[in-house]
């Protein structure tokens, strides 16, 4: 299975489909991403607050995938967010994973509350130009965060990666994204499995298919020109993700779960949001 991949702002290239490994200990997190390396994935997103770099490294290394064939991203944690933390905490996470270049490295949230975001991003801009990390990106920025940090900083961020599925499909940000030529990515693709995944209307357009309900959400998300990242340490589960580019929905199922948001959030607000 070969994904496609998006182009980003800063010229480097990202596989549109990628493997989230949120909440997934370290040994697991070894195991399901190396099915998932079998499998076809390529990107893999991880994040110091995950607590699973060293195991996402493993992985990565036993593969023997050549370097410039993998896409790691990782994040830099709140209580990393400063200057000199940030820079501090890049060293890190390289050294959990056994790389010398991270692929994309993002803010993981925001904290206006704090105040530290510019600062930090300053930071991740020296890192970039360092060729510590290739790309540079943030996590759960709103607009008036995204607006502050274009007008107050040089580097475009490439990716701003949000939670976003039909039950929140956020489209006031995405435009915004649009506008700026920042790659909408997508987190919680599935709404985390809970209820969505059981919704009757696309049980209807995962059987017209002939695929399942998981499918035809990772291809609502490929169509509208989302990068995914699905979690699962369930090996026909970590399949089934990423085989999803041998069918089409039709104008008509795109159009139905375009109607399906509810405006729910799975997670916290990131205008509030504020966690150590
Ligand atoms: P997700 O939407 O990917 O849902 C994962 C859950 O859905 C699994 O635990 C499983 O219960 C279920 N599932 C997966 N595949 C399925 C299938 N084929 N059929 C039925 N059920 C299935 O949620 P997520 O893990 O929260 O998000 C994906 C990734 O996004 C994370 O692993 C992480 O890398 C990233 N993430 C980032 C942030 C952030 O703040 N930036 C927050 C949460 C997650």
């Amino acid at each position: 299975m070969t994904v496609p991949k998006v182009d980003l702002i800063d010229g480097a290239a990202m596989p549109q489909l990628g493997f989230g490994v949120f909440q997934v200990g370290d040994d697991e997190a070894e195991r399901a991403v190396a099915t998932a390396l079998e499998h076809g994935y390529r990107s893999i997103d991880t994040a110091s607050a995950y607590r699973n770099e060293e195991g996402v490294g493993r992985a990565l290394r036993a593969s023997g995938l050549p370097r410039d064939e993998l896409f790691v991203t990782t994040k830099l944690w709140n209580s990393e967010q400063g200057h000199d933390n940030a820079l501090r905490a890049c060293e890190a996470s390289l050294s959990r994973l056994g790389l010398d270049r991270i692929d994309l490295y993002l803010i993981h949230w925001p904290m206006p509350g704090r105040g530290l975001y510019l600062e930090t991003w300053r930071a991740l801009e020296k890192l970039k130009s360092d060729g510590r990390v290739r790309s540079i990106g943030v996590s759960n920025f709103t607009v008036d965060t995204l607006r502050h940090l274009l007008e107050e900083t040089d580097v475009v961020p490439v990716v701003n990666q949000i939670e976003l599925h039909p039950y929140f499909q956020q489209d006031g940000l995405r435009a915004f994204h649009r506008d700026h030529g920042i790659h909408t990515e997508a987190w919680a693709p599935l709404g985390q499995g809970h209820g969505l995944l059981d919704d009757p209307a696309l049980a209807r357009i995962a059987e017209a298919h002939g695929r399942t309900p998981a499918q035809v959400v990772l291809r609502w998300h490929l169509d509208i020109g989302n990068i995914v990242i699905p979690k699962s340490v369930t090996p026909s589960r970590i399949a089934e993700n990423i085989d999803v580019f041998g069918f089409q929905l039709t104008p008509d199922d795109l159009r139905t779960i375009g109607e399906m948001d509810k405006g729910i959030r799975v997670g916290p607000d990131p205008a509030v949001f504020e966690s150590d």
